[in-house]
């Protein structure tokens, strides 16, 4: 097939479009919003919301595979698109990224570490969750937040109350808070074959929960870089998964916790683009229409920044640096906290 259908029209979808493009592939996005980033390169766009079952039906009639950039896409969408067209990565990979419990429950359920949870959905439970797990803890609504929205910190137990209430009452999870010396992350594939391919792992800097820069190489021990690669491969190979994932770790003198999965190409993967010959975009579409993997060797140092709200101010100077790849994703509104674009500096060749 050739047309590749993306639920999803964000910064993510329109880079994978633009990446399907090069390998001959058209796209149609399917996003609820409109005019959204990935309109300006998808072959065509479908606007409608994910409970428009004429919609969605009429989507997967124009697409031979579908995949996303989007992990909350609703259980029912998604049981109907299964059932016209394959879906990579696969529904499990989505149903366990989507509910921080599942998603701990299945990590550590193959061996691998987290931080200390507990389920929480009112007064009694925190206060047992917090009896079990301490302070300082983050309570997070199990479901449907990023850029560290819906969390709470506990840094003692008389933030409890304040901290349930943040939630508005949605599920959630309590976690111990994990003393790391550093996070990063592995972006790594996996071919419909089953091979399985990792990009160097990137040290990450958030500044309030948003992703702020990805530096690659990230200071690791080559113990801590081999269980980091190790540990993702195992997490792909246990869901049967097809496609590129983004794994967030927390580095600490125990060794590593894994803090989140996204089951899709990640923000902390954008350096590839200018520090791989195949970036994390392509590989995603090779995985999900049958290539072989790419060569994702680093062949240079990169310092990924994220453009976020009037950084995109910024974007005449860093027009005039060398070694500055920018890429921008044509959004027309700088709100606070919205993500605009980013740039890869190249600081060396490697
Ligand atoms: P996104 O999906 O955009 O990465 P998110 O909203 O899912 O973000 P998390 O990754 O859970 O948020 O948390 C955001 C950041 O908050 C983490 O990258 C880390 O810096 C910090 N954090 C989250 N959970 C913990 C924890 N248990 N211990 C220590 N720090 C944490
Ligand atoms: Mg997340
Ligand atoms: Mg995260």
């Amino acid at each position: 097939g050739s047309v590749i259908g993306i639920l999803g029209g964000g910064q993510l979808g329109r880079m994978l479009s633009v990446a399907a493009a090069r390998l001959g592939y058209r796209t149609h996005v399917f996003e609820p919003a409109a005019n959204p980033p990935a309109a300006h390169v998808a072959e065509k766009v479908v606007t409608a919301p994910y409970d428009d079952a004429e919609a969605l039906r009429a989507f997967a009639g124009g697409v031979d595979v579908i995949t996303y950039e989007f992990e909350n896409v609703p259980t029912a969408a998604l049981d109907l698109l299964e059932s016209l067209r394959p879906i990579r990565p696969n529904r499990r990979a989505l149903a366990v990224s989507q509910d921080r419990i599942l998603e701990k429950d299945f990590l550590s359920g193959i061996g691998l570490t987290t931080a200390p949870y507990a389920a929480v959905d009112d007064d009694e439970s925190l206060e047992a969750a917090l009896a079990h797990i301490g302070t300082p803890a983050i309570l997070k609504t199990t479901r449907l937040g990023y850029d560290g929205k819906g969390q709470a910190r506990i840094m003692d137990r008389s933030d409890a109350p304040a901290a349930l209430a943040e939630m508005r009452g949605a599920p959630a999870v309590l976690e111990g808070f994990v003393t790391f010396t550093r996070e990063v992350s592995v972006i790594a594939a996996r071919g419909l074959t089953g091979e399985v391919a990792a990009y160097d792992p990137g040290e990450n800097v958030h500044v309030g929960g948003i992703l702020s820069t990805t530096t690659v190489p990230a200071t690791l021990t080559p113990g801590e870089r081999t269980d980091a690669v190790l540990l993702a491969a195992r997490i792909l190979n246990a869901l049967d998964y097809v496609g590129v994932m983004g794994v967030e770790l927390f580095v600490t003198a125990g060794g590593l916790v894994v803090n989140e999965i996204a089951p899709r190409v990640h923000n902390s993967g954008h350096w590839t683009q200018n520090g791989c010959a195949v970036d994390q975009f392509e590989q995603h579409i090779r995985a999900v229409a049958g290539w072989p993997l790419g060569d994702g060797t680093r062949h240079s140092d990169v310092v990924m920044e994220n453009l976020i709200g009037n950084d995109i101010l910024k974007v005449p100077a860093i027009a005039r640096e060398a070694n500055a790849a920018l890429h921008l994703y044509g959004k027309a509104e700088a709100r606070a906290g919205r993500k605009m674009g980013h740039v890869n500096r190249i600081r060396t060749s490697g």
